[in-house]
């Protein structure tokens, strides 16, 4: 049920037109003034408004302009109501954002049928809007783990290093790769391994804080961002992400990852850089024997002493 809000400072009017809409099986909500009007929208959110132009104070114009300058309220199809019936005054309205305008004295089927008009219009507005959140959340999320896909992974980088930057703090990078898992396909089979990495993501997910970003970076690795985390915050996030990971109970047989993490200090901007590094440490884990964490140091400076 489509909700209107009617606005307008003849009490009469509102009355009327209240009554009518609720007759036809509208949601009716009501204002008296201009600046009621914005504060009903604003707390309401109805699909429609009736704006009345000549109000005391704020007049129904400048209403709609201001409601249609904000992003949350101007999908809000505008019909304005108004007694002012020269063309110029029809263009002001239309010119300020309204949808549709409509002479007083009117004819009740006629507001009645463009304000079914507008509410389809809204409805349509509102279906695509859902469909693009849907989208946006498809393109950053991957579609085996539900986790944050590579694409976002990429992205957050840049902003957490901005934020972490401005916030004086590390930012780390923790990257996981399961062990011996083209032998748990083999043997398995790769639906099998499917249900491997969701139960991942779910363990990982577990086991990070809310503004950690947890992506699946690709196969069947992972990626795990931590902006504020030092070195030994890394290695107590693998510590805790170890045991989880061992203390689920595999249905085929237990399943290993290796780790790799950089921590990069705060003011640091060469971000291939961080992930050159924890990808060099994840590679020394799985050299090291797998199952384990491995952080990037420097190499050692050596000294060669000049005989
Ligand atoms: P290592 O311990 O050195 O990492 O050995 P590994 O076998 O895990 O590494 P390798 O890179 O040789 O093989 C990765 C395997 O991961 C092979 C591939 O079939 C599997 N894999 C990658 N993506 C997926 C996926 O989405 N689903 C499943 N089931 N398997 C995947
Ligand atoms: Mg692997
Ligand atoms: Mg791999």
């Amino acid at each position: 049920m489509a909700k209107v809000l009617v606005a307008d400072d003849v009490v009469d009017n509102v009355k009327l037109l209240a009554y009518e809409l609720t007759d036809h099986g509208y949601e009716v909500v009501t204002a008296f003034d201009g600046p009621q009007a914005i504060a009903v929208a604003y707390a309401e959110r109805p699909d429609v408004i009736l704006l009345d132009i000549m109000m005391p104070g704020l007049d129904g114009i400048e209403v709609c302009r201001r409601l249609k300058a904000d992003p949350e309220l101007r999908s809000i199809p505008v019909i304005m109501i108004s007694a002012l019936d020269m063309d110029q005054d029809v263009v002001r309205g239309l010119d300020a954002g309204a949808q549709d305008y409509v002479t007083k004295p009117f004819a009740l089927p006629i507001v009645l049928a463009r304000v079914r008009s507008a509410a389809r219009t809204k409805a349509d507005s509102d279906t695509i809007a859902e469909m693009n959140t849907r989208l946006s959340e498809l393109a950053i999320t991957d579609g085996l783990t539900g986790l944050k896909n590579h694409r976002y992974f990429r992205e957050s980088l840049l902003s957490l290093r901005a934020l972490t930057n401005r916030q004086g703090l590390p930012l780390s990078l923790l990257m996981m790769d399961v062990d011996h898992f083209k032998a748990y396909n083999d043997n398995f089979g790769h639906p099998a391994g499917d249900r491997v990495l969701r139960e991942l993501a779910t363990v990982i997910t577990g086991q990070v804080r809310q503004q950690d970003v947890v992506a699946r970076y690709g196969g069947e690795e992972f990626a795990i961002l931590l902006p504020g985390a030092d070195e030994s915050a890394i290695r107590a996030t693998a510590t805790r992400l170890r045991s989880a990971i061992a203390a689920v109970r595999w249905p085929l047989r237990s399943i290993t990852v290796s780790m790799g993490a950089a921590t990069q200090a705060p003011g640091g901007s060469d971000l291939q850089a961080l992930i050159d590094r924890a990808d060099s440490a994840l590679y020394q884990a799985k050299r090291n024997g797998r199952d384990r964490l491995v952080v990037f140091e420097e190499p050692a400076v050596v000294e060669i002493a000049v005989a």
